[in-house]
């Protein structure tokens, strides 16, 4: 397939740095991934700068069906569950959704534009998941990102785009034709040499190019690059219903099930699956922040639907309405499968596929094992019909070499043998044959023979969805238990992390700092008369007060340092990698911070100010117990020089920033003896 648009111009565009492109954090990951000798630590090290992607991705690996066993809640187990290039594509999607939320394309709804592209993501996911013809969150990522053609068309000609919206709103469709009458190219191609361009695989971006007109994508029957687009296609449709109005949600009930059964995807199986999706929908969009809407059961617009007669209106994404179908008569009962049948045999062949197709199922040939085996894993049958004897390959070891892959082991296998040689036949079942038929073949036997099987695959089929039940309950639980254990770490008042995450925290910093032998800084912060506050305005005040003090001192704080109440009016503040003069300094600008705060609470301004005690893991400390002592150290002596202070009692090894109280320099307030802690070792700093 050549490339869909001139590249030199998509290389013009991309130079002209408007093409909407990941940012901040997100290229550095999408860098990273690039790197051929990238660490996981490195890569995990990068995210958590992050907290809203490590959020989603911690999402995304505990998602059913990813394939996780148990619950993930840390990112380097993300990482490893989810595989660099769904992370990377993540990265690229969710950064995309961060910076171009709006836009100066008039008539482009941005809104509606993520909130489709998220459904399109669930659903392309959920069918992923279904018939495995990619993983499901790398299907994520290609459903987030299938129409990034129309975000850039919107973000790199704004008014034009504009214009082409609504003339192709007015006249009723027929948006990629003026897209390329206006750009000389449209959105569909972009949407593909865009997503080339940011490295996905082959296998999606052609894909992307056609899954709004399926009958027009170039890939083979049964091939994987067919079963893609066939997923978008139905994917796109699950979307249209859940952005329709609820009136016109009917009229596509019937494109749904007519592509679901392209996937041998029964209606009940499409009704649990768009459900589901819908429910996701609404958890993710409260995440992401995107608009979603309630979807009503999709049984009951089924059943509303099928009240309505006659024809099938095909609703573009537009909400257009193009051209009108005849409604194609469903098999009902079970989904048709995909039957593969191998057998040297052309007069064989010929009579199975018509025996088979009669029966509704979709039948591909090969005329030997090793060809056999290479459809196999292109068309993932559910059912497959060979013969044991054949020139190149015989079926006994097209079915053991099968039986040792991933979509091998589950096939269906109906050798077709004669009866004559039991210790082969024996030796067959042995091999892992499922079952078989005597040749010549009868087609009364065979036709009881594929009843069978189809019910054992039925059977394999609901575990497999009671599988993915067990899975889905398995990843609420887990999401359940990380908001507990979020809850049982996160102070309630202000909404930072508690004094028992601080302890734990600290341990791993500790740590951290040892082995790398990197500098560790602390603070202990305490809010100067506190319970003066509380007295004169009353506890209500005081928790204002404690709220928005807690605030300031966060806007005080740098992005790595990590905060958390540890009492009722103290926190402790972790600087990593830090040494003691940085974070002196760093104390110094938040005090300032606080300092300067207006303070609202109970319709009285207060002036709140705190005293600030810093330490730095040295040499003499047996562990951060000893860390956070010093650091109390310094708080109590930045009291007693009178509060508002920053102080430590190890300063004589650094420069004084500005503000800075050492020991040296307390003098006793009014007449009364400063009483330093005896373990305080006061260095004099040099004169
Ligand atoms: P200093 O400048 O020496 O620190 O004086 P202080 O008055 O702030 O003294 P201290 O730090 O010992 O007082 C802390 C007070 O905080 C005591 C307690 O009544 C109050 N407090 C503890 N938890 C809460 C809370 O959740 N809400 C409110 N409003 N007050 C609290
Ligand atoms: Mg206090």
């Amino acid at each position: 397939m050549s490339p869909p648009i001139d590249i030199t111009k998509f290389e013009h565009l991309k130079a002209s740095g408007d093409l909407p492109s990941p940012k901040g954090v997100a290229l550095a990951i999408i860098r990273l991934t690039r790197k051929d000798d990238l660490s996981l630590a490195e890569l995990a090290r990068v995210i958590k700068t992050d907290p809203a992607f490590v959020g989603r991705l911690v999402k995304s690996a505990n998602s059913a069906g990813v394939g996780a066993r148990r619950p993930i809640a840390s990112v380097q187990d993300a990482l490893m569950v989810l595989g660099l290039p769904a992370v990377r594509n993540m990265a690229l999607g969710f950064s995309l959704l961060s910076n171009y939320r709006n836009g100066g394309c008039a008539n482009f709804n941005y809104e509606r534009y993520w909130s489709g592209a998220l459904v399109m993501a669930l659903a392309a996911q959920a069918i992923g998941q279904r018939v495995h013809c990619a993983a499901a969150d790398e299907m994520f990522c290609l459903g987030l990102l299938s129409r990034v053609g129309e975000l850039a068309l919107a973000t790199l000609y704004p008014k034009e785009y504009s214009a082409v919206l609504v003339e192709a709103g007015a006249s009723g469709g027929g948006l990629v034709a003026r897209e390329q009458q206006a750009f000389a190219m449209n959105h569909r191609e972009l949407t593909a040499v865009m997503l080339a361009d940011w490295g996905l695989p082959k296998l999606f971006f052609e894909p992307a190019a056609y899954f709004e007109v399926p009958d027009e994508a170039p890939f083979g029957e049964g091939s994987r690059g067919a079963q893609i687009v066939a997923a978008l296609s139905l994917a796109d449709t699950i979307c249209a219903l859940c952005m329709a109005e609820p009136a016109a949600r009917h009229a596509l009930i019937e494109t749904l099930y007519l592509r679901g059964q392209c996937l041998s995807l029964d209606e009940e199986t499409l009704n649990a699956m768009c459900d589901q999706v819908v429910e996701e929908w609404g958890e993710w969009g409260r995440m992401l922040r995107v608009a979603t809407h309630a979807v009503p059961p999709l049984a009951s617009v089924a059943a509303s639907a099928a009240t309505s007669a006659g024809t099938v209106r095909h609703e573009g994404r537009d909400g257009v309405v193009a051209a009108e179908a005849p409604v194609i008569a469903r098999p009902k009962g079970a989904a048709a499968m995909r039957v593969v049948v191998v057998d040297d045999d052309g007069e064989v062949r010929r009579t199975l596929r018509g025996l088979l197709e009669r029966a509704g199922h979709l039948v591909f040939e090969a005329d030997n094992g090793r060809h056999g085996m290479e459809l196999a894993l292109e068309v993932q049958p559910q059912m497959m019909l060979v013969d044991a004897n054949m020139p190149e390959m015989g079926g006994l070891d097209l079915t053991r070499a099968l039986r040792q892959t991933r979509i091998g082991r589950t096939i269906y296998i109906l050798l077709l043998t004669s009866l004559e040689d039991e210790e082969r036949l024996i030796e067959a079942f042995e091999n892992g044959v499922d079952d078989f038929v005597a040749k010549p073949i009868r087609p009364r036997v065979l036709a009881a023979r594929l009843r069978a099987g189809h019910r054992v695959i039925r059977l394999q089929q609901e575990v497999e969805r009671e599988r993915e039940e067990i899975r889905r309950f398995a990843a609420e639980l887990a999401v359940t238990n990380r908001r507990l254990q979020e809850v049982a770490l996160t102070d309630q008042l202000t909404g930072f992390p508690n004094r028992r995450y601080a302890i734990e925290r600290i341990e791993q910093e500790w740590a951290s700092a040892t082995r790398s032998r990197r500098p560790l800084s602390c603070m202990v912060i305490d809010i100067d008369e506190f319970k003066q506050i509380n007295d004169t305005y009353g506890h209500d005040v005081g928790d204002t007060v404690l709220r928005q003090a807690s605030i300031a001192i966060k806007n005080g704080l740098r992005s790595q340092d990590v905060v958390a109440r540890t009492g009722g009016d103290e926190f402790l503040v972790l600087c990593p990698d830090t040494e003691l003069g940085a974070a002196l300094r760093c104390a110094e600008r938040l005090r300032q911070s606080v300092h300067a705060a207006k303070v609202l609470a109970g319709g009285v301004k207060l002036r709140v100010s705190v005293s600030v005690g810093v330490a730095q893991r040295d040499k003499s400390m047996n562990d951060a117990d000893a860390m956070v002592k010093r650091a109390d150290q310094g708080a109590y002596v930045a009291k007693a020089q009178g509060r508002n202070k920053v102080s430590s009692v190890q300063l004589s090894a650094v420069a004084d920033p500005p503000g800075v109280v050492k020991k040296s320099q307390i003098q006793p307030m009014g007449g009364a003896q400063v009483d330093v802690p005896p373990t305080a070792k006061v260095k004099q700093s040099p004169q």
